[in-house]
């Protein structure tokens, strides 16, 4: 089989969870076997060494993982961007809307600098509400957000059209509907 349908594959769904009606897809097949953990992170390796990137940024705490492994390879930093209150130091902060209340993703004021050129990662884009929350702080700080990539896309919840209608481009290995 080819990468994309190799990794695709080892993606587990999970009916019912975290509640009835959600189909949750789970990453962590993917992570625990060799094969589908190297093909997945070589897929982006190969997708970003010809970029000149600056920074690999990971969003809490999925994004983390593929994130800080695809820094390493690329020869880049890592800046996490993180859940409210766990930075030690002066942060930034962006508020965005769930479908039951708030979340806040913040990132240290001394993580970019401007004009920087950064690749955005998570593991799953849904509605894009994270994703865009993360590139706001970025851009607030003067980042030039090269990507916004994901391992999943659920398209079906609008988040990749509506993070491409703010002039994001989007990336994503695969997509569920
Ligand atoms: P969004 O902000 O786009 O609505 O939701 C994306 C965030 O929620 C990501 O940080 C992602 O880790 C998490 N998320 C939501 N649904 C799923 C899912 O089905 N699988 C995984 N792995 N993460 C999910």
């Amino acid at each position: 089989t080819d990468p994309v349908s190799y990794v695709r594959n080892a993606i587990r769904s999970v009916p019912g969870w975290p509640k009835p009606g959600v189909t949750f897809r789970d990453i962590t097949p993917v992570l625990q076997d060799p094969q589908s953990f190297r093909v997945l992170v070589d897929l982006f390796v190969y997708r970003y060494m010809r970029q000149r990137l600056d920074l690999v940024v990971g969003i809490d705490a999925r994004g983390f993982i593929l994130g800080s492994v695809l820094a390493y390879e690329l020869n880049l930093g890592f800046v996490p961007v993180r859940k409210k209150g766990k930075l030690p130091y002066q942060t930034l902060a962006e508020d965005y809307t769930l479908e039951y209340g708030n979340a806040t993703v913040e990132m240290h004021a001394d993580a970019v600098k401007p004009g920087q050129r950064v690749l955005l990662i998570d593991d799953l884009i849904a509605t894009g509400g994270t994703m865009l929350a993360a590139a706001k702080l970025l851009q607030r700080l003067g980042a030039n957000v090269v990507e916004a990539a994901a391992i999943i896309d659920l398209p079906e919840l609008g988040g990749s059209t509506s993070l491409k209608a703010t002039g994001l481009p989007v990336f994503s290995v695969c997509s569920f509907s």
